[in-house]
């Protein structure tokens, strides 16, 4: 692959790279799929839940004969199926303060895919501790939003005081979690190949009803209970 400001040594420093993804629902089969297409060199996926009928019409790692079964285990399959290069660890357990930090151990990246506030949160505490970044995506009915958030480059999860949707739907139509895994794998893609991130400190939203992109600034805050120590 060879692309402006994209040549062999980014694709080695991807080939490099192992990123965590929390969540193997509807956002992570676009992110990781993309991810292990492009070459990454390794993803550890955590999801405890399990797939349920209602999940077949987004989350297009699975078929129906896996229903009941864990997301992270049939995910794992499918992705080594796609590129038996990339190593693929699965987790199924739910993100913990017990466990984030073992599990980010050795990532160069954190990706929430969660779509929960609880395990964002975690993954940022996991960001913080090793100065890494964090690209947070969140689809809930037709819109999506993806932000990247870098402790001593820019704002963390925190200082950017993001609100949790107030209806937890699951996304209405299926190429919503498509469209913005597929935008957060690029940005993930660009900065484990050693280009800017494109959305540090910019929040961007998809509304999927307008077709309309929308963008907000957020900073660090210096007194951030979280980074700012
Ligand atoms: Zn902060």
């Amino acid at each position: 692959m060879s692309l402006e400001g994209w040549g062999r040594e980014a694709q080695e420093r991807l080939k490099a790279s192992q990123v965590l993804i929390a969540g193997a629902g509807g956002l992570a089969s676009a992110t990781a799929l993309y991810l292990l297409a492009g070459g990454i060199g390794g993803i550890r996926l955590v999801d405890e839940a399990r797939i349920g009928l209602s999940d077949l019409n987004h989350q297009v790692l699975f078929r129906e004969q896996d229903l009941g079964k864990a997301k992270a285990t049939v995910a794992g399959l499918r992705l080594r199926e796609i590129n038996p290069f990339v190593v693929v660890e699965t987790q199924v357990k739910v993100l913990s303060e017990h466990n984030v930090f073992r599990l980010a151990a050795g990532c160069t990246l954190l990706i929430d895919a969660s779509n929960n506030a609880t395990a964002g949160a975690l993954l940022n505490l996991a960001a913080v501790r090793q100065q890494i970044p964090l690209v947070h995506a969140w689809v809930w009915g037709m819109t999506g939003r993806l932000t990247t958030l870098w402790p001593g480059h820019g704002p963390c999860l925190s200082c950017a005081f993001l609100e949790s949707p107030s209806t937890i739907r699951p996304a209405l139509l299926s190429p919503l979690p498509g469209i913005m895994g597929s935008l957060q794998a690029l940005e993930v893609l660009r900065i484990l190949g050693g280009l800017k991130p494109a959305l540090l400190g910019r929040l961007l939203t998809f509304k999927g009803d307008l077709f309309e992109f929308t963008e907000k600034l957020i900073r660090a805050n210096s007194h951030c209970s979280v980074c700012s120590s």
